[in-house]
């Protein structure tokens, strides 16, 4: 926000808390209402100059807030000029007409930062407004609903309001569980719709409990402080990012959120322990239905991070056992699966053929074409090896620009055969060296490794370019084949 933003701000935060120094009555009306007044003009010239893509969800929440401040001017007049009472009254359908342009406009700005459906953030949404629903359904709404002192109509208005409020909250609760950038805009917007929501059941609340209307300028100022947020959502000019989609990652369960649901979850117990201990009757109809839906959400959202986990670890244990740059088995699943293949061969009598292959002169390619051109070749050798390999063959990068070839079943020559295929299947022609081992039956993986890799050593000595074999331990040479 720019400093004459800033400076903007601050007059008109000045302006809501002056309002706790005026006398209450007509005065105090009169300011209320200009500094609200003065809050939204701010909040429509900023929208003017910003300009966002998607102007419409910002056009909509503020026409909520117009209602709304309608309702404030309406209210004043009745009130303070007319000397009427207020409630219920024109105030009234303004006030509640308030509701639909905000909770529509909150949902248009979920949507907007996450397309497409999202269980866990509405999963969580729903549980922190069936917690609240609770809550205001046993000490609010239920009630408001018995309280036979008032007509029907004004107890319609007086429960039209908490529902209001808490399919507010259910949508304000959706827009913090979904994932976007957090942007100032946000957690201002965020602030200000929280205030307007803890105002209205701050004042039922207290209505509740007090039997009568609270007269000082607190919940006043929680609504003007509430103003006040949403024009510094729309000062601010991370607005125009406001209705970006996020980077698509997975929000993190946070602690935050985790105690928020905590808290959430805990509600219907509460709900509970307070109406017994103040000896009321108890609203089981509203509490039990309200705690087994609270219990499936919960469950729902464990079962859903149980899968996410379980996916998870799968895709872990894939990418731990696949080398990352040629996308063949790694060192790792070499490891495993020649230890396997020896346990095979050993119960069912059959041979096995163990191949460590390395690339000739591989440092002086990279010097030469560089290591990207290093790593195309590495990437086009084992597609090409592959291509050409029996499909039965179990090919692993070792490492470096060292490869693997298992092969079950078969005779040495015959598996010396088949390796020799990939000397004209290598790309760019490049030459490698291999030592070849036929296992002997009882030697244990790491001397059957080392004997291939012994007449690798010997290949490469002996001038490179070619696959020396051996049967058993020092036996058979490339010659005596
Ligand atoms: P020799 O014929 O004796 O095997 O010679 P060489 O140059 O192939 O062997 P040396 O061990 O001297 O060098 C191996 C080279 O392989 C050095 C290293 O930079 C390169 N290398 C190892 N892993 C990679 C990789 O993932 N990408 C690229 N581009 N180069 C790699
Ligand atoms: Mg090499
Ligand atoms: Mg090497």
């Amino acid at each position: 926000m720019s400093v004459k933003r800033w400076i903007l701000v601050g007059v008109l935060a000045l302006g809501a808390l002056g309002y706790t120094a005026v006398p209450r009555g007509a005065l105090s009306d009169g300011y209320y209402v200009l500094v609200a007044t003065a809050m939204l003009g701010a909040a429509v010239l900023a929208l003017h100059a910003h300009r966002p893509r998607r102007i419409g969800i910002w056009i909509v929440l503020l026409a909520g807030m117009a209602l709304r401040l309608a309702g404030d001017i309406a209210w004043s007049i009745l009130g303070s000029v007319l000397h009427v009472e207020p409630f219920p009254s024109v105030a009234d359908f303004l006030y509640l007409a308030s509701y639909p342009p905000m909770i529509v406009g909150l949902s248009m700005m979920v949507r907007a930062r996450r397309p497409g459906h999202d269980r866990a953030a509405t999963l969580d949404a729903a549980i922190i407004a069936v917690g609240a629903a609770i809550l205001a359904g046993v000490f609010i709404i239920a009630p408001t609903i018995a309280d036979t002192t008032q007509g029907l109509f004004a107890r319609s208005i007086s429960t039209a309001y908490p529902v209001a409020d808490l399919t507010l909250l259910a949508v304000l609760a959706r827009l913090w569980t979904t994932s976007g950038l957090v942007l100032r805009s946000y957690c201002y917007l965020g602030l200000g719709m929280l205030l307007l929501f803890a105002g209205d059941i701050g004042y039922d609340a207290f209505y509740m409990t007090v039997g009568s209307e609270p007269t000082g300028p607190w919940f006043d100022l929680a609504y003007l402080l509430g103003y006040l947020c949403v024009a510094a959502a729309v000062l601010d000019a991370s607005m125009r990012s406001m209705t970006e989609p996020g980077s698509g990652a997975e929000e993190s369960f946070t602690r935050g959120r985790l105690a928020v649901l905590t808290i959430a979850s805990m509600l219907a117990p509460t709900a509970l322990v307070v109406e017994g201990l103040r000896g009321q009757p108890l609203h089981w109809q509203i509490i039990g239905p309200g705690a087994i839906l609270l219990s499936a959400l919960v469950l729902g959202r464990l079962s859903g991070l149980l899968q996410q986990t379980q996916q998870q670890a799968a895709q872990l244990k894939e990418l731990a056992r696949i080398d990352g740059l040629t996308g063949i088995p790694n060192r790792r699943s070499w490891d495993y699966e020649l230890r396997r293949a020896m346990d095979e061969a050993r119960t069912d009598g059959t041979t096995l053929c163990v191949a460590m292959l390395d690339l000739d002169n591989f440092k002086a390619f990279n010097d030469t074409y560089g290591h990207p051109a290093g790593d195309a070749l590495l990437q086009e050798t084992t597609t090409a090896w592959r291509s050409v390999l029996p499909d039965d063959a179990f090919l692993a990068r070792y490492g470096g620009e060292e490869f693997a070839v298992l092969l079950r079943g078969r005779t040495l020559p015959r598996s010396y055969a088949e390796l020799n295929v990939l000397r004209g299947a290598t790309p760019l022609q490049q030459a490698f060296s291999g030592g070849l081992a036929l296992w002997d039956g009882d030697e244990d993986l790491a001397a059957l490794v080392s004997r291939a890799d012994a007449q690798l050593y010997e290949a490469k000595r002996g001038g490179r370019a070619r696959i020396l074999p051996v049967a058993v331990p020092g036996n058979l040479t490339e010659r005596s084949l």
